[in-house]
């Protein structure tokens, strides 16, 4: 048991995961601009400088109102000299820096690139320092060769660069549904992500399965593949075998994809109603994950991949740091102790932490 320390009603804390963020965000104008600064650090591989930018703008987005005068930042946590100034600028039309940004070649350019399927800040910098600047001047450049995702990035670009919707996704859900009872009528599909958090669209719809008997994990998902496959309704597909290990513990490296079966996938979905006349095409090309965690790791899994990334970041931080508990996306350990959760709330108790709601997880 903690302790539970009474703050003034006022108080914002330093970590994400003791905020109720949700999609209601009444500083839009300033988070925008702080995560144009972000994204930018982030694209010339600045990933430290970029997450103050980032933490900035998730404390603003947690706010019940809208910042009236800059002297109200001076109480919240994680806001810096930049972004103070960057929110003091914005709040006069839009910041010179930002301007600057969002005209910038490399930065346009880098945004473009990296917005392919497969494509990453390293390849997008590769392509530009060789003096590309569009998709059409990268196609005729024979010397830059694709993989396998960037290839299927390209082929699909149109359809995968729109956002994809909850009707989009609830309707996959049907499809993916049907394909894992088919072959294992005992596991279940749950939608994760940021549908999961109440979005509604998604640059992708993330999956999590469920299956009840020890080892059918490492089935389930080369079985729905095939399946797909059959049903030709599979345009990419990119299956990581589980390199999970039960008996290792929890990293520290906050980035670190977990190792749980998973797989990267671009679907065929079907429209409901009016066919693409001009294309001659009936469906959308949809960025799909699945993922496939032991049953006794399933919490664990479900809670990682339902985000946001940065409330997942804070979560991480919070219990090694207060509580010197190591948590990732496969377990949480207390010394050497796994601590079992059968539900979400069992992982914020072991922590000492109010439960926080998928849909209060946008930080
Ligand atoms: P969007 O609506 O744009 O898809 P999202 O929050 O769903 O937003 P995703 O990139 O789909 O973003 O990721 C969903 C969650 O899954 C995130 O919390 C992310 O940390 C986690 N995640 C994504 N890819 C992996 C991976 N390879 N290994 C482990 N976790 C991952
Ligand atoms: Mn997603
Ligand atoms: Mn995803």
């Amino acid at each position: 048991h903690y302790i539970q320390v009474t703050k003034p009603e006022s108080a914002v804390s330093p970590y994400a995961c003791q905020r109720r963020t949700t999609l209601d965000n009444h500083n839009k104008i300033f988070t925008d601009a702080l995560e144009v600064l972000a994204e930018n650090l982030e694209l010339s591989g600045n990933q430290g400088p970029s997450l103050a930018f980032r933490k900035a703008a998730s404390v603003l987005k947690s706010l019940p109102a809208a910042l009236r005068r800059q002297e109200e930042t001076q109480h919240l946590p994680c806001l810096g000299e930049h972004s103070r100034a960057i929110i003091e600028i914005s709040e006069c039309g839009s910041s010179s820096r930002v301007e600057e940004i969002l005209n910038d070649e490399r930065y346009r350019t880098m945004k473009l690139f990296s917005s392919v399927f497969g494509v990453g800040p390293k390849t997008a910098e590769n392509w530009f320092c060789r003096g590309l600047r569009t998709f059409a001047e990268r196609m005729s450049e024979p010397s830059v060769r694709l993989n396998r995702m960037q290839t299927a990035g390209f082929l699909f670009y149109e359809d995968i660069s729109k956002p994809v919707s909850r009707t989009e996704a609830s309707a996959l859900k049907i499809i993916v549904e049907e394909a894992v009872i088919c072959v294992n009528p005992s596991a279940t599909v749950s939608i994760t992500g940021g549908f999961r958090r109440g979005k509604e669209f998604g640059h992708d719809v993330d999956f999590i399965i469920k299956t009840p008997e020890a080892g059918q994990e490492d089935v389930i998902l080369p079985a729905v593949i095939k399946r797909f496959k059959s049903q030709n309704i599979l345009l990419y597909s990119d299956l990581q075998e589980s390199t999970f290990d039960l008996r290792k513990l929890p990293t520290h490296c906050f980035d670190a994809m977990d190792h749980f079966g998973k797989c990267f996938l671009i679907m065929k979905l079907k429209h409901e109603q009016e066919m693409d006349a001009r294309a001659g095409k009936d469906w959308k090309a949809v960025r799909v994950d699945l993922v496939a965690p032991p049953l006794e790791r399933f919490t664990y899994a479900l809670l990682g991949w339902t985000g946001s990334t940065l409330f997942l970041r804070d979560l991480r931080r919070f219990a090694r740091l207060e509580r010197g508990k190591l948590l990732d996306n496969h377990a949480l350990y207390d010394k050497n102790t796994f601590l079992p959760a059968n539900t979400e709330e069992d992982i914020f108790a072991h922590l000492g932490l109010e439960y926080i709601e998928p849909w209060q997880r946008n930080a």
